[in-house]
């Protein structure tokens, strides 16, 4: 039997913002407006059950009840699937996860029969009418280029045969990238995403070649060859924080000086000590998340582009009520194939047996998908079954909490109230005098759902 913490601590959190006092409640993510008298008698009451607390407020049976039941799905088809097509370097980034992709093994690339099972088993399980998407990863993908090139090719005339969408997506440290590479990446609906630290020196000192120099020129050559004549369909940079990284906001300031869609941040958490965010680094790195989220909610209220991922996604994930019990799609809809054709959770977690999911030959494990989806689900898991962020959260990439456990809980939430308060914040700013940047009917206020 499942027993999810029903202490009020665990499904209510009391915030303020610059607009007064809220409640946020974890089922739905909902946010309501509160008085202050109510919301001092709130917190008091936090460590109470949560059914007392509704008697108490007279809302036992209103729709604060419970959405999720904590039920544990059924391995969906998958609908997106990364090749991890060479799993190799040209790089040598010291905090790299996948140790330039060899994992600790050997180098290796996928040949297309490889590749080409793998599309098919995605096909073959699709649900009639989806859109699929197909990644490409490393190493550095662009290594196994002609393959690339084939896969797009053939993923997209079976997708048309059989009535699905296809789309594609690469990670890339653009070093490599050519003419013909832009040209094959904007021919078909690619999501390109770069890893970008920062500013050459920063970003040279984290992102080295083999030789010792530095990458940040090259990069910049691949990115200037991209967007030289058509941009992919998508174009997006990633920084990987570091210990060593220094302050976030000119890091952020310096690429969305850059020719990105949208710029997004990803804290190395299963890094060698040098570059790992620890314990103690945390409450800085929050301090620089929370500058660089103000920076974006300033931008937006006077009406400019400012973006920032990591914000935009949490307010977009609060703005639609999310209720994710699981931090991605691994294991459940999304599966990565290695260049063996052994499938994996994803692609950080390839080569690693306790996420092993299957291979091309035998198929898909489900029963290893379904303990998977059993052992991490939000509801389930410790500590996270009674944190008021889990719905938001989805307790921890799987990969990490494997390597490190749960060292950035605390600045976690603290990210996540600073995204609830901008939220109401923005929700009711006028932009430009003209319209809620955000509806407000999506946002529960005081006068339908006054607590
Ligand atoms: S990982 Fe931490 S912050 Fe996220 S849901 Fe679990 S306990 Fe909460
Ligand atoms: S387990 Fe971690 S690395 Fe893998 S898809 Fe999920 S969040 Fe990403």
């Amino acid at each position: 039997m499942i027993v999810i913490d029903s202490t009020a601590r665990a499904n209510l959190k009391v915030f303020e913002s610059r607009l007064g006092h809220h409640l946020f409640v974890a089922d739905g993510s909902r946010i309501f407006d509160i008085e202050q008298a109510v919301a001092e008698t709130l917190t008091a009451m936090l460590d109470e059950e949560s059914s007392a607390v509704w008697q108490r407020l007279g809302l036992a049976g209103s729709p604060v009840g419970r959405w999720i039941d904590g039920r544990v799905p059924l391995p969906p088809p998958p609908r997106s699937l990364s090749l991890n097509v060479a799993q190799t370097c040209n790089l040598g980034c010291g905090y790299c996860y996948a140790d330039g992709g060899k994992f600790g093994g050997a180098p290796r690339m996928m040949d297309y029969a490889v590749a080409k099972n793998a599309v098919d088993l995605l096909f073959d399980g699709a649900d009639a009418g989806t859109d699929l998407v197909i990644g490409f990863m490393g190493g550095e993908p662009l290594i196994a280029r002609t393959l690339m090139a084939n896969v797009a090719k053939y993923a997209t005339r079976r997708g048309a045969v059989l009535g699905h969408d296809v789309r594609f997506s690469v990670t890339t440290n653009g070093t490599l990238l050519t003419d013909d590479d832009a040209e094959l990446l904007c021919a078909y609906p690619f999501a390109v995403q770069m890893s970008l630290d920062g500013p050459s020196l920063l970003h040279d000192a984290q992102r080295p070649a083999k030789s010792g120099r530095g990458s940040y020129e090259q990069a910049m050559r691949g990115l200037e060859r991209l967007t030289r004549h058509q941009r992919p369909r998508q174009l997006t940079a990633r920084a990987t924080i570091t210990r060593q990284t220094g302050e976030l906001l000119p890091v952020l300031d310096h690429l969305i000086g850059l020719p990105f869609d949208d710029v997004g941040f990803a804290l190395a958490i299963a890094a060698p000590p040098e570059y790992a965010i620890g314990p103690n680094d945390f409450p800085r790195v929050l301090e620089d998340m929370v500058r660089c989220g103000r920076k974006s909610l300033s931008e937006m209220r006077s009406g400019r582009t400012y973006p920032f991922s990591n914000f935009l996604t949490a307010m977009e994930q609060i703005h639609r009520g999310t209720h994710r019990p699981y931090p991605c799609g691994a294991g459940a809809a999304y599966l990565s194939v290695n260049a063996q054709g052994r499938v994996y959770a994803c692609h950080r977690t390839v080569d690693d047996r306790s996420f092993a999911m299957g291979d091309l030959k035998a198929g898909l494990d489900h029963a290893a998908r379904r303990r998977l989806l059993e052992h991490n689900n939000v509801d389930r898991a410790e500590p996270c079954r009674s944190c008021w962020a889990r719905y938001l959260c989805g307790g921890g990439c799987y990969h990490e909490v494997a390597k490190r456990g749960r060292p950035g809980c605390d600045y976690i939430r603290g990210w996540l109230e600073f995204c609830l308060q901008a939220y109401v914040e923005l929700s009711t700013a006028k932009l430009q005098g003209h319209a809620n940047l955000i509806p407000s009917t999506t946002r529960i206020i005081s006068g339908t759902h006054h607590v």
